[in-house]
């Protein structure tokens, strides 16, 4: 069974994701889909992005 906490995003310090002990980077939701995909600029995507608390 893996523990999983809460723990600050390592690049944005904003947002809180959730990590087990293996997480080493803690990178939260947002942050992880602009890396893939660049900056997003349209807000209806952002929305679309957002993550539920
Ligand atoms: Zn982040």
């Amino acid at each position: 069974m893996a523990i999983s906490y809460k723990q600050k995003c390592s690049r944005c310090k904003q947002n809180f994701v959730l990590v087990t002990w293996k997480t080493k980077f803690p990178v939260c939701y947002e942050c992880q889909k602009s890396q893939l995909q660049g900056d997003i600029t349209d807000p209806e995507m952002k929305k679309l992005l957002e993550i539920p608390e």
